[in-house]
């Protein structure tokens, strides 16, 4: 058999927000495909018209083009295996479900609710399969003429799968290996509903990645239990040689204690679980997005990469095209991985650190500007320059910074305590004496001059530094102090010196 052009898909069902752990399977299937030369396929699985939430198709499409992590084809994208929304597909699907009942893979059957309910109560763990499919109102017990009746008065029936027992089942997992289940455990799936006239997830699923020519499957462990009857739906329709590999991926688990990760964990300790805010339409509800929580795509990218797979390396920080050539499917590890949103942060900390001093000044000149500054982008990437190292997050600039752009108008009363001795005074009018005669008002410039005086006085540094700071920031914080004065220069050191001289007297 030639070689199949390697084929993914990342299928969510537009229920509302993608969870981030929907997050982390798109991208895992996105490296596979680029690693492979192969193709991404963005498909929704909206048959289950009831679980339907408008603007989730929307709000995902975003969330990817946010991340920057592209599809080749599907909704929104084109591409010639459309249409890609499953609702759009209703007639390819009948056909599919008429194919296994004429083959006798599945049959018709009219169980209402109510019958299905009693069989429940009659019969304990009761599961509708080989052993009891017969004591059931299905085209396999009435009589043919019966079930022809029933149709034509248009009853209600669903189309199950028959599942012969007796078989050994293989997943052929590329991370869990050779999954094996026996087909007795399985039960006769319900493929189709007359009711909405849809086919079930299974069905749609199965029909859709083989005529779509999906070569892999890689998607949440939460599918792995599906997996087998996926196997048996690819042998009924006889389609057993292009069947996709599949690729489990491990549970994305609570920070802390035991369990997977759910939003409650997210609201409980402050972290988002979704990539963009997210505005229910029902509830009204608001979720915090790792957007505008001000984390960088790829910083949550290369968060999302290290769970579940790491690259045997000591290596954290990884492009989009370096986890490309690093990332390996089989590697990933079968345990579920424990989602420390606190390593996101540090991610975010470590790309604010790669960046330019220019990119980050780009995104806090606005913040600047709307705090009613006009300055500078030059001096802006100086304080950034200064700063940076200091933060997780662009937005914690300005709490951190505003004193180089603002003077202070009132002195923190504790450091005032604290720093500002009854010598101060005294000292403070002698350092503006001296740094009034300094010209060169750099940091090299400033330093020795003000450090030979403090010792030719016997003052201590410690003392004076500290005053100092109180002057010219309001309080204790910030980088080395020639670094501040420096910036602020010379007549703007002087003005904040002599006013903080006026004001703590
Ligand atoms: N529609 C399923 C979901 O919401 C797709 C599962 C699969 O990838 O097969 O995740």
């Amino acid at each position: 058999m030639a070689e199949r052009k390697v084929r993914v898909r990342f299928a969510p069902s537009p229920t509302g927000a993608l969870h981030i752990g929907g997050v982390r399977t798109a991208l895992y299937n996105y490296l596979f495909a680029r690693q492979h030369g192969g193709e991404f396929v963005f498909r929704i699985e909206d048959t289950d018209s009831h679980r339907f939430v408008p603007g989730a198709e929307e709000y995902i499409i975003e969330s990817f083009r946010w991340l920057g992590i592209p599809f080749d084809e599907g909704v929104s994208f084109g591409g010639d295996h459309g249409p890609y929304r499953q609702s759009e597909r209703r007639e390819i699907y009948k056909q599919y479900v008429r194919q296994l009942l004429d083959s006798g893979k599945a049959y018709i059957a009219f169980d209402t609710p109510e019958e299905l309910e009693a069989k429940r109560n009659e019969i304990e763990n009761f599961q509708y399969d080989a052993r009891t499919r017969m004591q059931m109102r299905n085209s396999l017990t009435l009589p043919k003429e019966e079930v022809d009746r029933l149709m034509a008065d248009g009853e209600q029936f669903t189309v199950r799968f028959k599942i012969e027992p007796g078989q050994e089942v293989h997943v052929d997992d590329m991370i869990r290996g050779d999954v094996r289940v026996k087909s007795d455990i399985l039960d006769d799936k319900v493929l189709y509903k007359s009711a909405d006239e849809l086919p079930t997830y299974h069905l749609a699923n199965i029909v859709d990645d083989h005529l779509m020519e999906i070569t892999h499957v890689i998607r949440g462990e939460e599918w792995l239990p599906s997996a087998p009857l996926h196997v048996l739906l690819y042998r009924a329709f006889g389609w057993e040689d292009t069947m996709p590999r599949f690729a489990h991926l491990p549970l994305l688990l609570k920070p802390e204690g035991k369990g997977k990760l759910s939003k409650r964990d997210g609201d409980r300790l402050g972290f988002p679980v979704f990539p963009l805010e997210w505005h229910d339409p029902k509830t009204g509800e608001v979720s915090s997005g790792y957007r505008e929580s001000g984390y960088f795509p790829e910083a949550v990218v290369n968060f999302l990469a290290m769970l579940g797979w790491n690259p045997g390396t000591e290596q954290e920080l990884f492009s989009l095209d370096e986890l490309v050539e690093a990332f390996d499917i089989t590697k990933c590890s079968k345990a579920g991985a424990k989602f420390d949103f606190k390593k996101g942060i540090w991610f975010n900390h470590e790309y604010i650190l790669r960046k330019s001093n220019e990119e980050i000044a780009g995104l806090f000149a606005p913040i600047v500007a709307n705090n009613g500054v006009d300055e500078s982008m030059e001096r802006i990437t100086e304080v950034v320059a200064m700063m940076k190292d200091r933060v997780d997050f662009v937005k914690e600039l300005w709490p951190l910074c505003s004193f180089f752009f603002i003077a202070p108008t009132e002195y923190d009363e504790k450091t005032r305590k604290k720093r500002w001795k009854d010598y101060s005074v005294r000292q403070m009018t002698e350092l503006a004496e001296v740094l009034e005669g300094i010209d060169d008002f750099s940091i090299e410039g400033q330093e020795p001059v003000v450090k030979q005086w403090v010792e030719s006085k016997d003052y201590k540094l410690g003392d004076i530094m500290n005053a100092f700071r109180l002057a010219l920031v309001g309080e204790g914080k910030g980088p080395g102090m020639f670094d501040i004065s420096a910036f602020l220069g010379k007549e703007e050191t002087l003005r904040r010196l002599r006013r903080a001289i006026e004001v703590l007297n």
